[in-house]
């Protein structure tokens, strides 16, 4: 492409507020296969509801373990309160990323989703506005949940002030100790924030006694989370990346993106997130994986939690004191602790069971990467587009990079990035890996 080519196309692709959709996107009904059946925690049966309303809002189990319309129907209209409350952050703009493609040389044009800039730094807002309303709407009086790198426990504490309901956050210790900006603008919020591993529970005292310098991990606070839960009936668990209704929640970033794009009379050949649970990423490709162009999408995770890589496809637990119902996913081991990696966001065992189902299908490449060429792309991201990513997020360029550069001998793609949060508030772990003095 030429450079006069390149400056002459537009810069940003804006949608107005009337375009914020008015439906969920429920990418299950339409996969081109079955799903298997969430099963009980410890019996060998499908999960019930009856089993689980103790620990779910209602309508958070009815989508998880896909009841009623969940089964039946594609759209699920926004609630009007968290719909009212989008607009006043969405649509988000999907960006040219022209800088980058001038430094890359590449023929191929990038494009990035801004999520960082909702309130609360990540795309995480999305899904904690849907699941504060419809737990106000059932009475709970708390919600309780984990978070790693803080930006979960962030947006969950703006979603519960806006519901009026109290929040407990179990934070990943080592989060807790070294990211103290998150931990204070939670409690700012109202939210009350323990470290996890912590003292406060059964499960925190279980895997204290056995490793008292645990770093923690999202398996552990969401076992300690559940366990508050079950004691006290007045409160209900929220769960930011590893449940279906989250991604579900998260299409409104793949909705707008395809509205963006078609806008730009622009097709997507390359679709690119990071993955955690894998509520952005599927959010973001879920209304392109059933359409007719097929675009190669790429899943990034670290290397050092290669849950899609090299993880195992079976039935897992979401917590590690098995509490939950027993997933169909891709897992490392409810068990397993991943190392105190810096994109705290990314460091669970297991994946969305959708997201798993699309990578098991073919539908879906996972591609891995290491932590430093990570924040030297985050680092270039910045210095290209003038835009920090979080590290979660500089995954995700760090994939379109390798994609962009390995190029094609056709005509030139379209390389799309969900950019999932910002990393203003890990300018430590990037000054720690870049070697920043
Ligand atoms: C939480 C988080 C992730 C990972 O969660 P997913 O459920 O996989 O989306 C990625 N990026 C950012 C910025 C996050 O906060």
């Amino acid at each position: 492409m030429t450079t006069a080519e390149q400056q002459a196309a537009p810069n940003r692709f804006v949608l107005s507020e009337d375009e914020v959709p008015t439906h969920w996107y429920n990418l299950v009904v339409d996969l081109p296969y079955d799903i298997e059946p969430h099963l009980h925690s410890k019996e060998d049966r499908p999960a019930l509801e009856e089993d689980y309303d103790w620990l779910w809002p209602t309508e958070c189990l009815r989508i998880e373990l896909l009841k009623g319309r969940y089964a039946t129907d594609s759209w699920i209209e926004v609630p009007e309160r968290v719909h009212s409350t989008y607009t006043r952050y969405r649509p988000s703009t999907l960006v040219r990323a022209k800088g980058l493609e001038q430094y890359l040389d590449s023929s191929d044009r990038i494009f990035y989703k801004r999520e960082d800039l909702n309130p609360g730094g990540s795309h995480k807002f999305n899904t904690a506005l849907a699941q504060a309303y419809y737990a106000a709407q059932d009475g709970v009086e708390t919600l309780v949940t984990d978070t790693g790198a803080g930006q979960w426990g962030t947006a969950l504490a703006l979603a519960c002030a806006a519901f009026g309901l109290k929040l407990k956050v179990f934070m990943v210790r080592k989060s807790f100790d070294e990211k103290p900006y998150r931990r204070n603008l939670m409690r700012m919020l109202g939210a009350e924030v323990i470290s996890s591993p912590s003292e406060t529970t059964d499960a925190g005292r279980g895997v204290l006694a056995n490793a008292p310098d645990s770093p923690g991990s999202l398996g552990i606070g969401m076992a300690e989370a559940i366990e508050l839960v079950r004691d006290n009936p007045s409160h209900r668990l929220a769960l930011g990346c590893m449940s279906y209704y989250a991604a579900m929640h998260q299409t409104v970033i793949g909705l707008e993106t395809q509205a963006q794009l078609a806008k730009a009379g622009v097709g997507a050949d390359v679709l690119v997130g990071c993955v955690g649970g894998g509520s952005n990423f599927t959010g973001f490709v879920a209304p392109f994986v059933t359409g007719s162009e097929k675009p190669l999408c790429i899943a990034a995770e670290p290397a050092t939690v290669p849950t899609l890589t090299k993880g195992e496809f079976r039935y897992d637990w979401a917590d590690s004191e098995r509490q939950t119902p027993r997933i169909p996913m891709y897992t490392l081991g409810s068990d397993f602790v991943p190392p105190p990696i810096h994109s705290g966001g990314l460091r669970y065992h297991g994946k969305t069971p959708i997201l798993s189902s699309l990578v098991k299908h073919g539908l879906v490449t996972p591609r891995s990467f290491d932590q430093q060429e990570v924040f030297e792309a985050g680092q270039l991201f910045l210095r290209t587009e003038g835009v920090l990513p979080a590290p979660e997020s500089s995954h995700a360029i760090l994939a379109a990079i390798e994609e962009a550069r390995r190029g094609t001998s056709g005509a030139p793609r379209n390389i799309v990035i969900c950019l999932s949060g910002h990393g203003y508030l890990d300018l430590q772990g990037y000054a720690d890996v870049l070697g920043l003095l």
